[in-house]
């Protein structure tokens, strides 16, 4: 008994040591997860960053790493890249001696700043500098001053009112520049709760009940806890988009919002000793989905629930008509050349009543759209969810089928190298199967909810609350076995 609870034991300090190495956030303790600790937010990155940065606050000061290095006393500056500067083989003793020093080479003083030493410079060749090699992030502040850092390096600028705008929306905590590839990229580092206050408001409708805001920031903070390293080859934690959560920083902020990531300060979904994954979505409809009928792995804690909470919500009931061709269209984006559609059929549905395949019948065979890849090819914006029906048109053409279906056997042959690749392909079966197939040039699609309806629904929290639920009520409703502290 002993010797099964001591392995026991050192086989979780082995998991819990390996679980460390893999992502040192996880093994925080659950009070750690509050404002103290940091998220990086990717703002502009990748074929979004862009040449030059507007930057505007109060005294701007630059950082190097979390150390202090210069008070600019600057309102606003200018960040772009450089490669042609030139500058003095000494240092300075301070940032002021060197703007100093480099007022001798040209009047917009350029001061080289690198490893905690600031060096006169300037843009233009003199033959007491030598040129300084590789990419160098420029801030032209507001009065011509120049200062130039070492590109690969983050450095950071914030305000001495702890709110810097850059390209005009206001963010607290730091803005960190750094160049990736031949990109300038723009960060926005903030403690979690200051990070929370920018995604609560524009992930849910921020009038909206307390509880439900408050579950919103519990779910919002365990989903950045578990993508925490989303971006990690990008340098950052997370992006400002919907791939990761809509961030709108400072700017985005509202009273109520901040008032719901306040009183949910360091508490998180707990799920066997980690934190829990986090899901949410506008409306199930009535019902949620379990995460593996949606995606290619299960969690318990996030199982299909029965939702009459997400009923009388504007997505009670939708509708989308999508013609033959626009299908075609559809499915040739992604490579799948069916030919032309000629029928579409539910082959599956999961216990939630969710759509998991759905077949589309082609001239050249068939494409079989599987779970939340339905929603990708055909379009999430049409398709509010995978919770429909397929409505027959009433246009069933049954010469076209079976002047179709001839066409699909003749053409089977050539089908097995084309669809290779497919996941799933029926060729020889088609001809049995073909009369169960909901044909015409066009297709009604009828549904319900709007989302993946995985984990939380937003109107199933805010109708949870109104009829006098707590944040962990709602939790613990949609997350069926998580402990909340
Ligand atoms: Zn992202």
């Amino acid at each position: 008994m002993m010797a099964k609870n001591n392995s026991h034991i050192i086989s979780v300090l082995i998991i819990s040591v390996f679980m460390f190495m893999l992502n040192p956030y996880v093994s925080y303790s659950q009070s750690r997860y509050d404002n103290s600790f940091p998220v990086r937010v990717g703002i502009f990155y990748g074929s979004v960053s862009k040449a030059s940065y507007a930057v505007s606050g109060t005294n701007i000061q630059i950082y190097d790493s979390s150390k202090k290095a210069i008070e600019t006393g600057a309102a606003s500056l200018k960040v772009s890249l450089s490669s042609n500067i030139y500058v003095s083989s000494m240092s300075e003793n301070s940032y002021e001696d060197a703007v100093q020093s480099a007022k001798k080479y040209s009047d917009k003083a350029l001061v080289y700043y690198n490893n905690g030493e600031f060096y006169a410079g300037s843009t233009v060749p003199n033959a007491d500098l030598i040129p300084a090699l590789g990419s160098k992030a420029i801030f032209t502040l507001d009065d011509g001053r120049l200062i130039a850092c070492e590109g690969s390096k983050v450095i950071g600028l914030s305000s001495e009112d702890s709110v810097t705008a850059l390209e005009n929306v206001k963010y607290r905590g730091k803005l960190n520049f750094y160049i990736k590839g031949s990109s300038l990229y723009a960060i926005n580092e903030v403690g979690m709760q200051d990070y929370l206050y920018g995604v609560v408001p524009k992930e849910m409708v921020s009038s909206w009940e307390i509880e439900a805001l408050k579950a919103q920031a519990i779910v919002a903070k365990n989903h950045t806890i578990t993508n925490y390293n989303k971006h990690a080859a990008d340098g950052f934690n997370v992006c400002k988009s919907t791939h990761c959560q809509v961030y709108g920083g400072y700017s985005a902020e509202q009273e109520k919002t901040n008032q719901s990531v306040d009183k949910t300060e360091g508490i998180v979904m707990m799920y066997k000793g980690a934190p829990a994954e986090a899901y949410f979505h506008s409306s199930s409809g009535g019902r949620t989905e379990s995460i593996g009928n949606m995606w290619n792995y299960g969690l318990d804690y996030m199982s299909g629930v029965k939702d009459p909470y997400s009923t009388g919500t504007p997505y009670d009931n939708w509708e989308a008509i999508l013609s033959a061709s626009e299908i075609e269209q559809a499915l040739l984006r992604y490579n799948y050349d069916v030919g032309t559609v000629v029928g579409i059929k539910i082959l599956e549905i999961s216990e939630n009543d969710r759509v998991m395949k759905l077949g589309v019948l082609g001239t050249k065979g068939m494409k079989i759209l599987e779970k939340d890849g339905i929603r990708t090819v055909l379009g999430s914006s049409k398709f509010k969810s995978t919770y429909f029906t397929l409505t027959d048109t009433g246009v069933r053409s049954s010469s076209a089928l079976e002047r179709n279906r001839s066409d699909i056997n003749i053409q089977d042959n050539g089908l097995k190298n084309a669809f290779d690749k497919l996941d799933s392909f029926v060729s020889t079966r088609i001809s049995d199967e073909a009369q169960n197939f909901v044909s015409g040039s066009s297709f009604v699609f009828s549904g319900r909810g709007f989302g993946h309806g995985i984990g939380l629904s937003q109107y199933g929290a805010n109708n949870m609350a109104k009829e006098g639920n707590d944040f962990k009520d709602i939790i613990n409703y949609y997350f069926k076995g998580v402990t909340i502290g």
